[in-house]
């Protein structure tokens, strides 16, 4: 560990801890020794969803592809109505999406025409069905209307050989929709990656199982196949280890070999059946073991054969706050995803929150309206990190920073959301 990583001198009242690293530091070596996948594979639109894009798109074509209405009502030629007052225009014709009017607008003259139907020839704008009257002689309209008013120009979604997409993108609904406009039934995108997790402890049992007394259940395989299921990677469940080193070393063999990323839970802190490090040690390489965050301290971070090992805690909020400060952006990165960094907020506090200086720490929070509407954020109750239910309480991490040493209701904190409109 570099001595820089420590910003100031250790007090009494803080809880540095010498031999972790900064989070951001943790952050930058685990990019550092994360390549992105290189060979792509094409597949269909609607299986493109979630699936991260391996080249620049660009449209072939023009989106709309010719200048329509985007109203119901009349087309008309703005330059031939009086500067004032109104005019009675003769209706020859009227235009429908899908099917236009064939012929031309002459001088004095109107079509009927619907929204996402082609602008007739000789036409430049359309006024509203409901700014215009049906009369004996013809369709009765007001002046002032300008040439190009509720016309949609050909290509002015998209133009032809505009980038659409960029390499990188991780597609969500709209992207589908914005690559069908251009007509593509198929896109090329980064390979999948496989991602192997198992579990460790002798007191896990698998939910179905009875529990006797001491056991629990294990929980981090359900939060961790929810995380990585979001993430839309391919998912290699190893189930439930012992604290036994002769079968821990099994399964790294076994893991390490099928999958890109390999991801524990359990076995890391000093306790005597804690064997996860020393078994990457064995079989890999440890690249850093402790972090100076709350929850999630003893993560393990390394390589496993040609695979990224994530050694994270046993304590179930310790599992997904270093998924997702750390091996969610792992697994972007090694999809080749750019961009979509987490966004976060500022916003008051509510309520008062414990810390000591010296780690960064995530607690729990919800961040919602007052009556007077204003966002307000306040923790989610008790900040175990054995208090797995914190987490489902929550819809936001409050982070307070390394030198914060507490937080006093009215107090301003990060705010980073759980959830998004994609
Ligand atoms: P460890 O890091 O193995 O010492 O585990 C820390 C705490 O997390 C202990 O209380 C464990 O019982 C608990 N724990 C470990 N693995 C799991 C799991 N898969 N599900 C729920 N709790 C777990
Ligand atoms: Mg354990």
């Amino acid at each position: 560990m570099n001595k820089s990583d420590i910003k100031r001198g250790a007090s009494c009242r803080d809880d540095f801890d010498p031999a972790s690293i900064l989070p951001e530091r943790a952050l930058a070596q685990i990019f550092a020794a994360i390549q992105p996948v290189a060979e792509t594979e094409s597949v269909s639109l609607r299986s493109a969803l979630g699936r991260v894009l391996a080249r620049d798109i660009r449209a072939g074509i023009n989106v709309p592809s010719g200048r329509n209405s985007a109203m119901d009502g009349y087309a008309i030629n703005a330059a031939a109505l009086p500067a004032g007052g109104t005019a009675i225009l003769g209706l020859v014709g009227a235009s429908f999406a899908g099917q236009p009017f064939p012929g031309r607008l002459g001088p004095g003259e109107c079509v009927r025409i619907m929204t996402g139907a082609l602008m007739p020839a000789g036409a430049d704008s359309v006024i509203m069905q409901e700014e215009a009257e049906t009369t004996a002689g013809g369709i009765r309209i007001g002046a002032g209307v300008k040439p190009g008013d509720n016309v949609r120009e050909a290509g002015e979604d998209l133009a032809r050989g505009d980038r659409v997409l960029a390499k990188g993108a991780r597609l969500a609904p709209a992207d589908l929709g914005v690559l069908a406009s251009v007509g593509l039934a198929e896109v090329e995108v980064s390979r999948n990656i496989k991602v192997a997790f198992f579990s460790t402890g002798d007191e896990l049992r698998s939910v179905g199982e009875p529990l006797a007394d001491g056991l629990i259940y294990d929980s981090n395989r359900y939060t961790l196949y929810g995380m990585l299921a979001r993430l839309g990677v391919e998912i290699i469940d190893l189930g439930i280890v012992r604290d036994d080193p002769a079968l821990l070393d099994r399964a790294f063999l076994r893991a390490g070999d099928e999958a890109d990323i390999v991801i524990t839970s359990g076995g890391v802190s000093v306790g005597e059946a804690d064997y996860v490090k020393e078994t990457l040690r064995a079989r890999g390489e440890v690249a850093f073991w402790k972090v100076a965050m709350k929850p999630g301290r003893p993560l393990t971070f390394g390589r496993l054969g040609r695979a990224c090992f994530f050694g994270l805690p046993g304590n179930p909020v310790s599992v997904m706050v270093t998924f997702y400060q750390f091996v969610q952006p792992a697994i972007r990165k090694m999809l080749g995803e750019t961009g979509a960094p987490t966004i976060t907020l500022k916003a008051p506090c509510a309520s008062r929150l414990k810390k000591r200086p010296g780690r960064i720490e995530y607690q729990r929070g919800i961040l919602s309206r007052d009556k007077h509407g204003r966002l307000a954020a306040h923790k989610t109750g008790a900040q175990d990190s054995g208090i797995l239910s914190s987490m489902a309480a929550a819809n936001c991490f409050i982070v307070l920073p390394l030198e914060n040493d507490g937080v006093e209701p009215g107090d301003m904190v990060d705010v980073q959301l759980f959830h998004g409109l994609v």
